[in-house]
């Protein structure tokens, strides 16, 4: 786990986090700039540089990350009216912070494709 990286300190607690859900392996908590109603990132607790580095290394947690990034849906209750998964990958997609995470981002409508 590197003291580098921003959400490995959040998964740490050495920075603060409005934490919505939390399992044995995996941390979901509101985006500090949300760009929506609903706007929650599902982490791994473990260091992954992105969500296909977390895949090839582990299917089985990708798949938890998954699952919980539905379950914040369902507590913030956009699950019937949609949300939007994102993982954004490498530079052209913006991602800025270099651990996994899932963006679920819903209570609004969204454009496709995405600017
Ligand atoms: P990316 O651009 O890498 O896909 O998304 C990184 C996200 O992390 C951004 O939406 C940004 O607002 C969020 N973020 C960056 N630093 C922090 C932080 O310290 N706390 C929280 N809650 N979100 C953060
Ligand atoms: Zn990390």
């Amino acid at each position: 786990m590197s003291t580098e990286c921003m959400f490995c300190r959040i998964v740490d607690g050495a920075i603060p986090a409005t934490v919505v859900h939390e399992t044995d392996t995996v941390l979901a908590f509101r985006d500090i700039a949300a760009q929506a109603p609903t706007h929650i990132l599902v982490i791994p607790k473990v260091h992954y540089a992105d969500a296909a580095a977390m895949a090839a290394a582990d299917p089985a947690l990708a798949g938890e990350v998954l699952a919980v990034a539905g379950e914040v849906a369902k507590l913030d209750s956009v699950n019937a009216t949609g949300y939007r998964m994102v993982f954004n990958t490498g530079p052209d997609a913006n991602q800025t912070v270099f651990h996994a995470h899932c963006h679920v981002l819903g209570g609004r409508g969204m454009t496709w494709p995405p600017g």
